[in-house]
């Protein structure tokens, strides 16, 4: 094993001087929906269940990871909340201990599960949620993830608010002569319900390889939208967060814009993923991925991991190249890689 660090390691730095803080963990590749601009309607071919990480190898490689530098873990997949034992990794996750303290658990979901598993999480130690949510209107809802299960996604939304998740952000996809006429009505929801609003740029990311750039709803266009309605004022320190900012109608609250494709923000990442199978990812659109499974199941030391999480990072690309001609889209779809 890997022996107790003296000092604090160097911090987890590429070649572009970006430093990473934010590790993405993928708990399944699998889903209860399946959005069209995410997977097929059949799904895709599932993850071998001996591949993927059991919750022993999830944890020690968030610990070697946590102990490099990773201040921030969010769950994502696939569904993770699909787990049996989520609520145990976020508990064992929140326990790690880094040069900076505890790392923070965020989750990515589709909402479905929470109000059975809400609280449970929120004692384990989960402290954000964010919640995929791209139309209000039902029958929209069930074309777009190929489910009836908009009630289950609102469930999901209330169970998080009634044990004081804070910030509950909204993730919502905009797509053209879809959803983007529901920009405005998304948003006044949010207000509402005391949700942040979060619009994202759709991806060449669905396993259907469909994506078209010119269908894309970019984020100047949502940002138009809304201001027609609201006023908008820039809110300032994004950091390395995606999202760029806005306080609506002077506050408090807001309104987020990731406009991966038209504004990258590769400059200040500070990502690194790790897929459900146990593969290390240093971009979404990553061409390589670093087989950390098979380096644990093969005996290799804590110093071995944590070398092999700089060396991914040493190939990391300076930026994600979707509007470069050569771009190749990823082979996984964003479900298996983790969104
Ligand atoms: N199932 C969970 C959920 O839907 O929140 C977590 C995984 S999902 C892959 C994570 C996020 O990726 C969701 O907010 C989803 O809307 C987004 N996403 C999926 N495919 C995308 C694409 N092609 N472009 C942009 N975002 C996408
Ligand atoms: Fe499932 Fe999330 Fe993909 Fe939708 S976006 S199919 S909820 S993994």
């Amino acid at each position: 094993m890997g022996g107790h660090h003296v000092s604090a390691p160097a911090p987890l730095v590429d070649r572009f001087g970006r430093v990473h803080r934010d590790l993405r963990i993928s708990l399944t590749d699998r889903c209860s929906l399946r959005c069209t601009y995410c997977m097929p309607a059949e799904g895709v071919p599932w993850l071998a269940s001996e591949t993927v990480l059991s919750t022993d190898e999830i944890v020690r490689l968030a610990r070697v990871a946590v102990e490099q530098g990773i201040a921030e873990i969010r769950l994502t997949g696939g569904e993770p909340l699909l787990r049996p034992d989520v609520v145990d990794v976020v508990a064992r996750l929140a326990r790690l201990q880094g040069p900076a303290g505890h790392p923070e658990i965020s989750l990515t979901t589709n909402g479905l599960r929470l109000p059975g598993l809400a609280s449970g999480l929120r004692d384990a130690g989960l402290t954000r949620v964010n919640v995929s949510l791209d139309t209000l209107r039902r029958d929209r809802f069930t074309e777009l993830t190929r489910r009836d299960r908009l009630h289950d996604t609102l469930a999901g939304l209330a169970a998080a608010k009634a044990v004081g998740f804070a910030p509950i952000k909204i993730n919502a996809v905009a797509m053209r002569g879809v959803n983007d006429d529901e920009v405005v009505d998304l948003t006044r929801f949010a207000i509402h319900k005391g949700f942040q609003m979060r619009f994202i740029e759709q991806m060449p990311l669905d396993a259907g390889h469909t994506w078209e750039r010119s269908e894309m709803v970019t984020g100047e266009e949502i940002l138009d939208r809304l201001a027609e309605h609201f006023t908008l004022t820039d809110r300032a320190g994004r950091g390395a967060a995606p999202a760029q900012t806005w306080w609506i109608d002077g506050g408090p609250a807001s309104v987020g814009v990731i406009a991966s494709v038209s504004r990258p923000f590769c400059g200040t990442c500070d990502r690194v993923r790790l897929t459900a199978d146990g593969q290390l990812r240093a971009c979404l659109f990553a061409r390589e991925e670093s087989d950390l499974r098979g380096l644990m199941r093969s005996g290799a030391d804590d110093d071995a991991l944590a070398l092999a999480i700089r060396a991914c990072l040493g190939l990391k690309q300076p930026g994600h190249g979707i509007d470069d001609p050569s771009f190749l889209q990823p082979e996984r779809p964003m479900s298996a890689i983790g969104g």
